[in-house]
């Protein structure tokens, strides 16, 4: 028998708040993270200042982040393990990547997710393989929805669906073919530069488990990624080309901003809102549970980064934020609620009527 003090699962948990990490990146605050473009620099000061987080991770969070790549290596182990018998093999996975201040003053670091051969008969018969960078992302519950579909009453509501910029997974592929296109470019073991990547999502939720490919390549000229088609199997509708340009500098200016603060040990200002004004158009586009809420003082309006910030409490008390809405900051925040279900009614009418 077993102590019955024992638990497997305290142990598990263990694992998951207390490893520390070993990371190469963590040695210099200003090495930034490949995955974490959108990250708001006042949150990377009070990082580098060594001030103790206002709302950690707690063990819900731990797992909801690190779902998707559980899910993602149960992919690679099932599925992406037998497609060398379609001519696909997969070359190396968790490729480093990275600069050291040479990606225009600035440095970051990253894991490739896989470097795939697609394998491409010649005319002498003979098999040479095209690297691809591949780049997994998954969404699970109602962002999966999200993906295909924002809200109905969102004025950002179109049939237009790209890859994610909001939360830097456009970029983070881009500078991963950045990094493949220089180790590549004037390496005498490849024919030519590496370029091409796909950003590969998978969606799951209740009545929805798709993959949606976003095929992008890399330009050097403009030192830029282009997407340009969307492709997802089981819903043709949505298949179509499109149009993104992500440029990379744009990655570094935002970098070297924040490493201004970085180098001095300063706190930088906050990137994303806390708290918006009750008179921020952005509200409109809150979701009618979320409204209602705020209408409770349940909830306070602002960016979804700061949402799940670690250091959102903290930051609200320098910022010197009243997270409470005032009686008239209510009577306001409610007129949006009336607005939004008119809205939301108008287009229903609309819909049935064109049917
Ligand atoms: S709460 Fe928002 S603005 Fe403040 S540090 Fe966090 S992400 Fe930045």
């Amino acid at each position: 028998m077993i102590s019955k003090n024992f638990s497997i699962g305290k142990k598990i948990n263990n694992v998951l708040q207390n490893f520390p990490s070993l990371r190469f990146r963590d040695r210099d605050v200003c090495i930034h993270d490949a995955s974490g473009v959108i990250k708001c620099g006042r949150a990377l000061s009070y990082k580098a200042l060594g001030v103790e987080q206002s709302n950690p991770i707690d063990n819900l969070g731990h797992f909801r982040m690190r779902f998707g790549s559980w899910i993602e290596r149960g992919i690679q182990y099932e599925l992406m393990s037998k497609l060398p018998m379609l001519g696909i093999v997969t070359l190396s996975t968790q490729g480093s990547a990275g600069e050291h201040g040479t990606f225009y003053g600035t440095s970051w670091h990253g894991f490739r997710d896989y470097d795939m051969g697609f394998a491409q008969v010649k005319q002498d018969g003979s098999t040479s393989y095209k690297p691809v960078i591949i780049e997994l992302k998954t969404k699970v519950g109602i962002g999966a929805n999200f993906m295909i579909k924002k809200t109905a009453w969102s004025k950002f509501y179109k049939d237009e669906i790209l890859p994610d910029t909001e939360w830097g997974y456009a970029q983070q592929l881009g500078l991963y073919l950045r990094d493949a296109y220089i180790k590549t470019k004037d390496n005498s073991k490849f024919s030519q530069p590496i370029t091409d990547g796909i950003l590969l999502y998978f969606l799951y939720v209740d009545k929805l488990a798709v993959f949606l490919e976003f095929y992008a390549e890399y330009k050097p000229e403009t030192d830029s990624t282009h997407y340009y088609r969307l492709h997802c199997e089981q819903i043709p509708e949505i298949c179509k080309d499109i149009d993104l340009t992500v440029n990379l500098k744009d990655i570094a200016d935002n970098w070297a901003k924040q490493d201004v603060y970085l180098k001095a040990g300063k706190l930088a200002p906050p990137d994303y809102c806390r708290k918006y004004d009750v008179t921020d158009e952005r509200i409109e586009d809150e979701p009618e549970y979320k409204l209602k809420m705020a209408v409770k003082n349940e909830v306070v309006l602002g960016d979804t980064h700061c949402q799940y910030c670690e250091y959102k409490d903290r930051c609200s008390q320098d910022l010197k934020l009243d997270l409470k809405y005032k009686a008239s900051e209510v009577k306001i925040l409610r007129s949006y609620l009336t607005r939004e279900t008119k809205k939301k009614g108008r287009e229903y009418a609309k819909k049935k009527n064109q049917k």
